[in-house]
Order: C-alpha cells, then structure tokens, then sequence
C-alpha cells in the first residue's frame, strides 16, 4: 500500500461538476489500495474575492484579520470536497490546517511552517478515510490561524508529503504539467517531460505560477519527486525531481513576472557608503531589492536603479525619498509599469551566448531593455509591461522554434 498526496487547485474544484471530478480521481486512487491525503484550494476567484472584500471595509486591516477571512476559502472546499466522497460512497475526514498539525510562523499573511504534527491525519487515514487538507493556512504558536501567502496550498502538500514520507506527490492544476512558457499565453509551448529542482525553483521564482516557489523548495530539501498534471485531461504530467535524464536543453522555460517595479534614485553624491545607506532604509522594512544597476559616476554624481515588488513599490520609494534627497540625491523616480521577463536553462552553464540568444529576439521584436541580471541558470530583462507578453512569445521563438 502506496501513501499518496494530491493537491488540486482553485480550478480544479471551481464548481460542483469540478468538485465532484475531483471526488473521482480520488476515490479511483483510494480503491486501488492507496492511503489518500488530498489538499485543495479555495474554490475558483474565492481568495480574490475575499481579498477585494476586505479592502471594501479597511485596507488597512490588520494582516491577523485578513488570515482569518483568507482562511474561510479553503474551509469551503474542504467541506464540499468530503461531502462528494461520501456521495460516491467513501468515507471522507476534512481538516482545517490546524487540525491537520501545520504549525506555522506567526508572520501573518506569509508565514512559514515549521512543522506537520501529522498524528491527526495518521489517525484518520488509519480508520480508511480519505483525507481532505485545507491548503494555505496553518496555526502560529499563539494559537492565531494564519496563511502561508498566495498560491500556497501547493507547499502544503509538499509539508504533508515530506511530514509523511509520502511515495507519491502529485499537484493537479488546470493544465496538463510544466511547460516552456505559460501555455495560456505562448500556443506553441511545449511541455515539459520532467524538470530539475533547481530549474523550476528558478522558473516558480520568477512567475511561473504553475508551482509556488517555497513548495519546490521543499520538494528539494525533502527530496520529495512531484509530478505536475491535469485534473481535466488524462494525460502523463511533469516529473520535477533532483537530477532529470533528459538531453538538456539550451532552456527549458520562459517566464515573465509583473509584480514589479523600479526605482531610480538620480544624482546621488559618489562616494562610499551610499549604496549600503540606501538599502539599509530598505532592508529595515523587509523589502527585498531585486536588479540593481549603478551608473559610471560622472561630475561626482551617480544613479542608482534597482527593482521591488510592486506590492511593496511605493513604501520603499517613501522609505528612500526624504532620506536620499537630504543627502544630495536629485530625485527619486518610480515606475510600474514594468516586468521581468526571464529564461532558465541549466545548459546556460556550458553554452555561451545564451544572453545574447535571448537579446537578439528582443531587438528583431524592437523591444528596448531596461536592466538585465544573470546567474548560472537564469538571465533576466526589464522591459516595459505592455511589451511582456510580445517579449515572451519572440524570446520562446527564437529558442523553441
Ligand atoms: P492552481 O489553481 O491549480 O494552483 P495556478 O493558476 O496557480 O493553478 O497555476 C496554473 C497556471 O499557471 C496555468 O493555468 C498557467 O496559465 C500558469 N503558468 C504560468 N507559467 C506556466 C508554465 N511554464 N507551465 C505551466 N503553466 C504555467
Ligand atoms: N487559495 C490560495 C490562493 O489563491 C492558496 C492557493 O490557491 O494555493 O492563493
Ligand atoms: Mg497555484
């Protein structure tokens, strides 16, 4: 007997058809002598729409408060999704997070876990219940329940997965596995047969939403394999897992995020320390700095460019403002209008001009670049956001075509 985790997507469970669906594929994987742990999302728009209903009362509300409502989604689904079991004549336990053991960080609306105490979950599986997981929310030590940020239901049946020593983790969302760009925007993306930790931790980092960032980089430290596939098609998925047999490709994917900004603080004097003064404004509200680029000084004068979250844009430009200006920087220039558009491949390593593979199709697209960074697996542009998604599919083209 096989220990099996499935997680389904918003989507996945959108409506009662889906729902029952979802009863399906799970009740087959119970009747074939598998112990089942299922995990799901809110149902459809559902986290979006409590989202917009709070900031309807008080967008200012307390990150505790919007745990507490941000939570209620999933207890939906969880509940409707056992109820389809039984009708199909299984039996069925739903868990909210806390009764399933998810000890979290009390970092409201972004937590961590710290541990799975899966002693519930053992206890339920034991009396041959299916066992349906609320994704996304846990319990901090104080005892407030709390959610693991967006798309974090993903990372949930990672923990359980890993807590368990699971032999299977399977995420079922509304495509049929990983591809080379999102396959909703780019017709002729290919799918992918199976994908590197490192690789897709690179590929979720830089938006491609298909799997939460943390809960690959769970799936690496466990060593927990996941598999990627439809819960609508019947069709072989993606194999994300340490080291994959497959000739390598020169990139495996195209991504593009647009929860960007930049900010350029002009004129800043040119001397030493005003990097490090600068980003310690920012560094002591927790506000992560992604590209930077600094000019060659001219007439003691440089600029500094570097990009945020656009959740988090216009805290920082009022964290720096005042601070750099009393300094004798010029001005402090904000746009967000703005995305990264990015490619990984762990055969950049050993091939050159890769960037300039990816530059090249940028120009014959006649799409100016704005900043670039690189890493081993990775290189990034920002460019304007109306571009992106023409960026996105001359850059697939150019490699993939
Ligand atoms: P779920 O609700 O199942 O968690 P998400 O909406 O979070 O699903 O993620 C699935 C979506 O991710 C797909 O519908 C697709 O549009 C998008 N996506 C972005 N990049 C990729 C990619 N490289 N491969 C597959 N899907 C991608
Ligand atoms: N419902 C949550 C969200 O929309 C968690 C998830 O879907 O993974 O972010
Ligand atoms: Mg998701």
């Amino acid at each position: 007997m096989s220990l099996i985790v499935q997680k389904f997507g918003g989507t996945s469970v959108r409506d009662a058809e889906r729902v029952m669906n979802v009863a399906r594929i799970v009740t087959d994987t119970f009747a074939k002598g598998n112990d089942v742990v299922v995990v799901v999302s809110a149902q459809g728009d559902t986290t979006d729409d409590l989202i917009a209903k709070a900031e309807e009362i008080n967008p200012k509300a307390s990150r505790r408060e919007k745990d507490m409502l941000l939570a209620a989604g999933e207890q939906i689904s969880i509940a409707l999704l056992a109820m389809a079991i039984e009708k199909l004549g299984y039996h069925a336990t739903s868990l909210l997070g806390w009764q399933a053991g998810f000890e979290t960080t009390s970092a409201h609306t972004s937590a961590r876990i710290r541990r799975v105490n899966a002693d519930r979950i053992r206890e339920a599986l034991d009396k041959h219940n299916i066992v349906v997981v609320a994704g996304f929310q846990g319990i901090s030590r104080r005892g407030d329940i709390t959610t693991l940020g967006r798309g974090g239901s993903d990372t949930s049946a990672v923990a359980i997965a890993a807590a368990m020593h699971a032999d299977l983790c399977q995420i079922y969302t509304d495509v049929e596995g990983v591809y080379t760009a999102d396959p909703r925007k780019v017709e002729t993306a290919r799918k992918l047969k199976e994908i590197s930790y490192d690789e897709m931790l690179e590929l979720a980092t830089l938006g491609a939403q298909v799997l939460n960032n943390r809960s690959v980089e769970m799936a690496k430290k466990y060593n927990i394999e996941l598999e990627v596939l439809s819960s609508l098609a019947k069709a072989p998925g993606t194999i994300v897992k340490e080291k994959t047999k497959m000739e390598k490709m020169l990139i495996s994917g195209v991504a593009k995020d647009t929860d960007v900004a930049r900010i350029s603080v002009i004129g800043v004097p040119n001397i030493p320390g005003i990097a490090f003064k600068m980003f310690s404004k920012l560094s002591a509200k927790d506000i992560n700095v992604d590209i930077i680029l600094q000019s060659i000084g001219h007439d003691g004068k440089k600029d500094i460019s570097f990009t945020v979250a656009k959740t988090r844009g216009r805290e920082a430009v009022a964290a720096l403002e005042e601070y750099m200006v009393s300094h004798g920087a010029k001005e402090v220039l904000y746009d967000d209008e703005v995305a990264k558009i990015s490619i990984v491949g762990a055969g950049m390593e050993s091939h050159a001009g890769v960037a300039t593979k990816m530059f090249e199709a940028l120009y014959d697209a006649q799409i100016n670049i704005q900043m670039i960074s690189t890493s081993e697996i990775k290189v990034s542009v920002l460019i304007d956001i109306n571009e992106a998604d023409k960026a996105v599919k001359a850059i697939h083209n150019k490699f993939f075509d």
